[in-house]
């Protein structure tokens, strides 16, 4: 278990249940960073009294410093406040849980300094995966997935050291609100209607991809990255009860599932306790008063970004980079209200169309097919 950690995104939805577990636990908080939701950055910091505190724009980090001007806290801003709340030799685990690629740079910074990620982001594992388990490699960092289903996978992994054992990583899928409709009907659905999770309580960006599937299409790409199998590996069930997190099939037929209440505090304390298990407050699952455990399979018709993550997954290259940033920015401009719920995946296919897959990208190239995936996206809906 660690005693300190940085952690990264603390205003959001896995930022403050993070702050839950540190409490529940006793674990310190050294750093906080937060994109600009001050006055809860300011109560945090009050509370949980880190060395750094970082914000993104320098206009903020004045106001928080005047606020916090009686606390022996330092303030910092931009990239470089983030990457030192990633490396600060203090902490033994970062949690990243900022939304969307801008978590790249700080989650390189942590791996660099060897410390123990608590990968809460999955765009960076989406973008940049090869490039982010080989530098964890390289410094022996730890990768412990946040994501309820990979850290349900990570789970049942626990005393399996041979790869060559896993035949098959099951992710389970709630299948979002708009389960059971047509592609055309889901594409005329409103934004509060795909803020309406029938499970999970998450930020808004997250949500939305609930409800087009693209969560499910990232989260197989990242599967992927994590636990290094092929997509063939990798398959997906719609489990609308949320209680199986997510199975492992290995080659002598046994399948092993991580159940439990849908709750993201129980991935967070494990990535944070692990090896070991920390004590919930929270009551356990009650299998006497749980409903009808039920499979289907996912409808890649209805749903088409599923159905283009998972192309992605066999391209590879720098496709899955393209496909990520093209989607978050038509997510942006839905929420926005500036685009239908439909248009997300035609704006997503025509990036991937638009912008040439380059195989075994670098680090620039990456960060140059998200670049163009974005353009492409904004020229789009001009
Ligand atoms: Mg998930």
């Amino acid at each position: 278990m660690v005693q300190t950690i940085s952690l990264l995104g603390s205003t959001g939805s896995i930022g403050r249940q993070t702050l839950d577990v540190c409490r529940e636990q006793g674990i310190r908080v050294a750093a906080l960073t937060a994109r600009n939701s001050i006055d809860l950055l300011e109560q945090q910091a009050r509370e949980f009294r880190p060395q750094l505190v970082a914000v993104n724009e320098l206009e903020a980090a004045l106001e928080l410093a005047k606020r916090l001007a009686g606390l022996d806290v330092e303030i910092a801003y931009g990239l470089d406040g983030l990457r030192r709340a990633a490396s600060l030799p203090e902490s033994e685990a970062v949690v990243t849980a900022v939304v969307g690629t801008a978590a790249l740079w700080p989650t390189m910074a942590a791996i660099e300094a060897g410390k123990r990620v608590a990968f809460a982001n999955k765009e960076t594992l989406v973008c940049a995966g090869e490039l982010v388990m080989d530098a964890a490699k390289r410094y022996g960092a730890e990768i412990i997935p946040v994501d309820s289903e990979h850290s349900a996978i990570f789970q049942c992994l626990q005393g399996s050291r041979d790869r060559g054992e896993i035949k098959k990583l099951i992710l389970t899928c709630s299948g979002g609100p708009f389960f059971g409709l047509s592609r055309e009907e889901v594409g005329k659905k409103t934004k509060a209607d795909a803020l309406r999770h029938p499970n999970w309580a998450m930020g808004e960006k997250i949500t939305i991809d609930c409800a087009t599937l693209m969560n499910k299409g990232l989260e197989f790409i990242e599967a992927m990255r994590l636990f290094r199998v092929t997509p063939d590996q990798v398959s997906v069930v719609i489990h609308r009860q949320s209680i199986i997190h997510s199975m492992v099939e290995f080659r002598d037929g046994a399948v092993l599932a991580q159940m439990g209440t849908p709750d993201m505090r129980l991935p967070i304390r494990y990535a944070l306790t692990y090896p070991d298990r920390g004590a919930s407050q929270l009551p356990p699952l009650d299998l006497l008063s749980c409903p009808p455990l039920t499979f289907a399979p996912p409808d890649l018709e209805a749903f088409p970004c599923l159905r283009m993550a998972m192309d992605c997954a066999r391209t590879g290259g720098s496709s899955c980079a393209v496909l990520n940033a093209a989607n978050e920015e038509a997510v942006d401009l839905f929420c926005r209200e500036e685009i239908t719920l439909g248009q997300i995946p035609d704006l997503v296919a025509r990036a991937l169309d638009a912008v040439p897959c380059v195989s075994r990208p670098a680090m620039e190239e990456i960060l140059d097919a998200d670049r163009r995936a974005r353009e492409c996206v904004k020229e789009a809906v001009k």
